[in-house]
């Protein structure tokens, strides 16, 4: 970390100075938002600057790039999930855009946008100077291969047996990965072949599963890591392929 006599708290990562207008890749006026992405009675604006170490919020808070974990757009607005390596957890900053009387969907989604492509461009960076003054925020790691830098990713695993009034007839397991871009697609393809193997038996099985794998293909999208490849191959495997196989079972059944 480089330190100067502008940090209003040395050694606090999430208390940097003010960017000046030289260091400011981009900047912002947005409102304070809830989880649920709407602002409350009275917006707080906030003027969100991003430079080149942090995203600085006010002067309790500033995010440091590395640290940010995911982004994304919310019904109402953007949340930004970073870890705090000084509390020990995730924590999820929101933020709206009031347009004219109107969340401006737009306005948050170029945010996030140029947010994102600056957090990959330092990831990137990282990756190749791994003695840089950033690896200090380098805690979370690859649960494969313990590699950093890491995207989070809730992937589905669905499972179906028998019809639906029976109880226990399917069960659907959400879990939460921490993983390097080497092994995001690898657990996409096997979070989805799961499914592909357990989802389809019975109903509602045969209709939710690929809703599930869709669900696994839009965190990966999210993630900024999708590539075709994997695409092609959990659609292939995990939605084709299985309801190929029903629509010939049925069809089958039906000419005996
Ligand atoms: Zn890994």
């Amino acid at each position: 970390m480089i330190r100067n006599n502008r940090d209003i708290a040395p050694g606090n990562p999430y208390r940097r100075p003010k960017p000046t207008r030289h260091e400011i890749i981009h900047a912002e006026k947005f409102y304070l938002a809830n989880e649920k992405g709407s602002y409350d009675a009275h917006p707080i604006p906030v003027y969100l600057k991003l430079c080149k170490e942090y995203l600085w919020v006010s002067e309790t808070l500033s995010i440091p790039i590395p640290s940010i974990t995911e982004w994304r757009l919310t019904k109402k607005g953007g949340c930004i999930t970073f870890l705090d390596t000084i509390a020990g957890e995730e924590l999820a900053f929101n933020f709206t855009k009031i347009g004219f009387l109107r969340f401006n969907r737009r306005r948050v989604e170029k945010f996030l946008d140029i947010l994102a492509q600056h957090a990959r461009e330092c990831k990137q960076e990282q990756a190749l100077t791994p003695n840089n003054e950033t690896q200090e925020f380098r805690i979370i790691q690859c649960e494969k291969c313990g590699a950093s830098p890491v995207h989070a990713i809730t992937l589905n695993t669905y499972s179906s047996v028998g019809l639906a009034p029976i109880a226990f007839s399917s069960k659907l397991v959400p879990t939460r990965h921490v993983l390097c871009p080497d092994h995001i697609s690898g657990e996409t393809i096997r979070a989805c072949l799961r499914t592909a193997a357990m989802g389809y038996w019975g109903l509602p099985g045969c209709i939710a599963a690929p809703c599930y794998v869709i669900q696994n293909l839009w965190a990966l999208k999210k993630s900024g890591l999708a590539d075709g490849q994997t695409v092609a191959i959990c659609v292939l495997s995990s939605i084709v392929l299985p309801l190929a196989i029903i629509a010939s079972v049925v069809v089958i059944l039906i000419n005996l």
